[in-house]
């Protein structure tokens, strides 16, 4: 089965996106592997966003994802990846994510989209040894 690392982001966690979030990805019939609550300093939060690091709103995105706790989850199952993705959204909340999903439902702003989902099997390999060095080992 396959696994992919999301983040509830500091705006859903502060907008007590939580449980809805995990709701809706339990729903699905993902499962939940790994979960946690974290504060995320600088230096993961620059190897997690590594391929975003000329883009010009790098910096802020450092700062926002930074400045309150996120939630770290694996969630795992059939096309776990795609499937999040699918749950997801679009990037941009208002014009790329339907209603019904989360971002959709939930989002105004590009930089202020509630979850962070791997976008392949690479990235999600990646990312879960990043921030779960300790799972699958
Ligand atoms: P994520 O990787 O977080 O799941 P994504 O794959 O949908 O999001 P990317 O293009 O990888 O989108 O961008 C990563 C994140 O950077 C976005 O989720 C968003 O928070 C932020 N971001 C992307 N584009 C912009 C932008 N133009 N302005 C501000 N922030 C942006």
């Amino acid at each position: 089965t396959e696994q992919t690392l999301v983040l509830i982001k500091p705006d859903g966690v502060e907008r007590g996106l939580i449980g809805d979030v995990i709701a809706r990805i339990e729903r699905k019939g993902l499962r939940i592997a790994a979960l946690e609550l974290r504060q995320v300093t600088t230096e993961v939060a620059s190897e997690h966003y590594a391929e975003h690091a000329e883009r010009p709103f790098f910096n802020d995105l450092l700062e926002f994802i930074t400045s309150a706790p996120v939630v770290a989850l694996v969630a795992e199952g059939e096309r776990a990846i795609p499937a999040f993705r699918q749950l997801a959204g679009g990037t941009d909340p208002v014009e790329k994510a339907a209603p019904g999903t989360i971002r959709g439902d939930f989002g105004l702003e590009t930089q202020f989209n509630i979850v962070h989902g791997s976008d392949s099997p690479e990235s999600a390999a990646r990312e879960i040894a990043l921030w779960f060095p300790h799972l699958n080992s």
